[in-house]
């Protein structure tokens, strides 16, 4: 797609039209209830942000956060709180920054975290036109309508809301719309602003994507959860080599032979298992939603020592479950040899490991080469090793106001702390020093959203009862001393 077609920075003057227009029906009715407060303008902002294109491709994530500053700056937020960021070689990868002040300079911000580049995106794959808002059925379908323009939207129409409201808080309240979540080995704004603008997003804690809430088959919400925490990324490159010769005078010493008997040692051992704050607090609350027997494994792999058998059995049950309890190292690519009829010469496997919070690479490394036990084994890191943060304390400051949201809106849900085992832009604000919880409010049902993947939808009822949490927690978290 030509990316010309994509709307232009400047908002057209029929949406500055729909700005005021949303912003004065706030203003004028006040707020009714916070619940139905400026929903049409809401839903207005989130068609607006589904609709510009923002995949690496074809799209340019650049007009999409010009166009969030347009509505803010129409909201009443003045230009200096209102940056627009980014490399000048990255021309349609730049982040917003919008500040809304607090009355104590001296107290640290909080940061609402939101990334509004999606992954791509084929007309031709979907049922419905993907850049495009649908809404059928309860459900929005369009790229991005989970993942993450959903907590963009949210977010942005929050700060417009706390603006027009008069709403002032003790700490300032940051909204970050960034680019690059999805294509960081490209270009990634989180990364690029630490390391350029670190002040930028200086906060006490940040909000992020990372964590919604269960749905049980018949829609009833079980679980609310907050993310505390992410496994790190890491590719370990693997390599042998041996003399080579004709293949029909074989020799004990082969690259490949070599290479797979230290793999079949490596897929034969499990990483100790390591419970943090998060992934304890995780089985705990699952352990009362669970069948008597798998909450009774449950408790056995609490204990200390676990139980590995009721380790095994939760594992059998759900994958999920064991890459919370331990780093995971599995091999997920392999080539050797250089003709079929030639001994080989070299053999290489792509290792990949999902590292649980504040456990070093380097001691990962010496790991893999302990299980491996074969110095003619080279391993390397395969990129940049990421800076491991510790995961972020689930403190009362963040708990309470979860609670106590929660229970306005789904009275009695179960709060459920995680650790996600995939990876967001929280990594490296959690590197940083910055500890980012993965929070939205917004619930799934076993299907999930089919982030990532083809139609992809959020429930409506899901999106507004997740403006609704947000609107009232960030609040909390702003007025906090
Ligand atoms: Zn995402």
């Amino acid at each position: 797609m030509n990316r010309t077609r994509v709307p232009a920075a400047a908002p057209q003057p029929r949406r500055v039209i729909a700005v005021i227009a949303a912003t004065a029906l706030t203003m004028v009715c006040g707020s009714t209830s916070a619940q139905n407060d400026g929903e049409p303008g809401f839903r207005d902002l989130y068609r607006e942000l589904i609709e510009i294109n923002t995949t690496l491709s074809a799209g340019d994530c650049s007009a999409a956060a010009k166009a969030m500053s347009a509505r803010l700056s129409a909201a009443g937020f003045a230009d200096r709180d209102l940056q627009i960021l980014g490399p000048a070689d990255h021309p349609r990868e730049q982040a917003l920054i919008a500040t809304l002040h607090g009355s104590s300079p001296k107290l640290e911000a909080v940061l609402l975290l939101a990334h509004i580049d999606v992954v791509e995106a084929r007309r031709e794959d979907w049922q419905r036109d993907p850049f495009k808002l649908v809404e059928e059925d309860g459900w929005f379908y369009a790229r991005g309508a989970s993942d993450d323009k959903a907590m963009a939207a949210v977010f942005t129409d929050a700060m417009i809301r706390y603006r027009t409201q008069g709403y002032k808080p003790r700490r300032d309240i940051k909204l970050a719309l960034t680019c690059g979540e999805e294509t960081s080995e490209h270009f990634n704004s989180v990364r690029w602003l630490l390391q350029n603008q670190p002040a930028a997003l200086q906060a006490a804690f940040a909000l992020n994507e990372g964590a919604g809430g269960e749905l049980d088959a018949a829609g009833k919400p079980v679980s609310l959860q907050i993310q505390a925490g992410e496994k790190v990324y890491e590719d370990f490159e693997l390599s042998t080599t041996s003399g080579g010769g004709h293949s029909s005078r074989p020799v004990p010493d082969n690259a490949i032979y070599r290479l797979a008997a230290g793999l079949m040692r490596l897929s034969a051992y499990p990483f100790p298992l390591a419970l943090n704050e998060a992934t304890r607090g995780y089985f705990e609350a699952q352990s009362k939603l669970v069948a008597p027997d798998v909450a009774a494994d449950i408790q056995a792999v609490l204990k200390t020592p676990p139980d590995t058998d009721a380790q095994a059995r939760l594992w059998a049950a759900n994958p999920m479950w064991n890459s919370m309890l331990r780093t995971t190292c599995v091999a997920t690519q392999l080539s050797g040899g250089h003709a079929p009829n030639a001994l080989p010469q070299r053999a290489t496997a792509n290792v990949n490991c999902r590292i649980l919070p504040g456990v070093p690479v380097a001691e990962v490394q010496k790991t893999l080469a302990m299980v491996l036990a074969d110095d003619k084994i080279a391993i390397k890191p395969s990129d940049e090793p990421v800076v491991v943060g510790p995961a972020p304390p689930l403190t009362a400051q963040i708990m309470q106001p979860v609670r106590k949201i929660a229970d306005t809106i789904w009275p009695g849900v179960a709060i459920v702390p995680t650790m996600s085992t995939g990876a967001t832009d929280g990594r490296f604000l959690n590197a940083a020093g910055i500890p980012t919880y993965g929070l939205s409010g917004m619930f799934h049902d076993a299907e999930g959203s089919h982030m990532h993947g083809l139609n992809e939808r959020i429930r409506v009822k899901s999106l507004m009862d997740g403006r609704v949490f947000l609107y009232e927690i960030v609040k909390i978290y702003g007025s906090q001393k």
